[in-house]
């Protein structure tokens, strides 16, 4: 089979394993039945920006054109920093955007990925965030009304945990620490101060998230269609929005969001 156009990140469903999608133009191609067969992706030189349809020579933040990543409010400074998040106060690069996307619970919560890591997502897109993220843990510590609480609360946690997934060892499943989420999370909310702790979460459910193929990768290389026009091989494994194949080159998906490209299998 052979399905050609613009790709975007791998949608997924929480399952056990985690269920992979591959957006190509309107085909939604099901990856786990792929899996131990041969895929070969080739780029045809064409990358459209995932948010105005323009045609750009070069992707930024994972596909958007120099127009967009400048102006987009998915590109403002509060979606990398959410304490930066200045929408409570009626100001962003579109308020009618910051509405549904800031002005909206959120949660800040602790997962595994390589070490254990706090990050902020918002309310719909648990378990997505932390599938992408190749988490194999997590647990959810606080709930709040808008982003920039929930920003202020991670970056005050910043200080006692990662915030930062190391991806090689995220890929080869190499687990820094053995660490209990339940207990982690109890020590992480006892640090907050008294006005941040009433946004704790009484409820301890650790999701554990299963990724589709056995295979662990020893080394990992991570190709690029900047750099190879065809990437193929034998797919071993899926695990955050990488492709991991047999000869340990992976592919990071929604990095080329906006490429288009030919998927084979
Ligand atoms: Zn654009």
């Amino acid at each position: 089979m052979i399905y050609e156009g613009r790709l975007l990140k791998m949608r997924t469903q929480l399952d056990k394993p985690v269920k992979y999608f591959l957006p190509v133009n309107d085909d939604m191609i099901y990856l786990n039945e792929h899996l131990g067969k041969d895929v070969s992706l080739e780029f045809t030189g064409k990358i459209n920006c995932i948010r105005c349809g323009a045609a750009t020579s070069k992707s930024f933040n994972q596909g958007y054109c120099y127009k967009c990543f400048k102006t987009a409010p998915e590109n403002d400074e509060s979606v990398f920093n959410p304490e930066l998040s200045k929408s409570q106060f009626g100001i962003s690069r579109d308020m009618e955007w910051a509405e549904e996307h800031d002005l909206i619970d959120h949660y800040v919560y602790l997962s595994i990925t390589s070490g254990i890591k706090v990050g902020v997502t918002r309310h719909h897109q648990i378990p997505t965030r932390w599938i992408d993220q190749g988490a194999m843990y997590a647990i959810s510590i606080a709930k709040t009304p808008n982003r920039h609480i929930a920003g202020i609360i991670e970056s005050y946690l910043k200080q006692h945990i990662a915030d930062k997934t190391n991806w090689r060892n995220m890929l080869k499943d190499n687990l820094k620490e053995d660490v209990d989420l339940i207990d982690e999370k109890k020590r992480i909310v006892s640090l907050l101060h008294p006005e941040l702790q009433k946004y704790a979460l009484k409820d301890s459910q650790i999701t554990e998230i299963v990724y589709p193929g056995d295979y662990v990768p020893d080394n990992v290389a991570s190709v690029t269609f900047d750099k190879e026009k065809t990437i193929e091989g034998k797919l071993m494994r899926i695990k955050g929005q990488y492709l991991i194949f047999q000869d340990d080159t992976v592919l990071n998906i929604r990095k080329h969001a906006g490429y288009h490209v030919m998927f084979k299998v």
